[in-house]
């Protein structure tokens, strides 16, 4: 025998409807939310590491590249414990935007759009609010979230969860914005010497972020 009760049905009609509309928001705002990296797409990372090594005494050379050991010629071990160190310091509340961000991210916060940042920058809950902090200060209240992941880490789980979704992913470091790519992202790399080599025509590039605007603006 099945008991119809009323009440029961207003009650999960009332959930179902709720549920809707809980989904629907979601939807409207993953269609205004585009996830980016931050170091060498809005920050400008490789400046202060620069300026930061320079302070502690290491020369660097001129090689163009991501890989921080080759551009000072040292051990790979070493190097990854600098940027480690570094990235724990309190040099992580000042960083400087890189190049036009401040005024690429406010034109698109003024459409509406809203940022949700996965930086593998460091575990450090501390390091995280200096992080966080400096991205207000920069930026204002424009992110949705902050996911910091340890340094250096790959983005596969943070970003599996945005697969098929067509978000935009914005990205310097090439694997990572082919990852996305793979995911079914639209990846902007944001150009920079360590990432000219490389071409995918799923990826396309920005240079500033006035290209940046452009391409998701239309
Ligand atoms: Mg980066």
């Amino acid at each position: 025998m099945i008991c119809y009760s009323p009440k029961l049905a207003l009650d999960n009609q009332d959930v179902l409807l709720y549920s809707i509309r809980v989904i629907r928001r979601k939807i409207q705002k993953m269609n205004k939310l585009i996830l980016t990296d931050i170091d060498g797409v809005m920050l400008d990372w490789e400046t202060a590491f620069h300026d930061w090594m320079e302070s502690k005494g290491h020369v660097r050379n001129s090689i163009a590249t991501y890989d921080m050991h080759v551009a000072y010629d040292q051990p790979k071990e070493f190097l990854k414990k600098l940027v480690v160190e570094f990235n724990n310091s309190a040099w992580m509340c000042c960083l400087k935007p890189l190049r036009d961000a401040v005024v690429g991210v406010a034109g698109l916060a003024a459409d509406g759009y809203r940022f949700g940042a996965i930086t593998s920058m460091s575990l450090d809950p501390y390091a995280g609010k200096l992080r966080e902090e400096n991205l207000k200060n920069l930026f204002g209240d424009v992110f949705e979230f902050v996911t910091c992941l340890d340094t250096g880490a790959d983005k596969d789980d943070a970003l599996e969860y945005y697969r098929g979704s067509g978000m935009y992913w914005l990205e310097d470091k090439w694997e990572n914005a082919v990852l996305g790519a793979d995911l079914g992202l639209k990846s902007i790399l944001v150009d920079h010497p360590h990432n000219a080599e490389y071409s995918d025509e799923r990826i396309v590039r920005a240079s500033t972020w006035a290209d940046i605007v452009e391409k998701i603006l239309g």
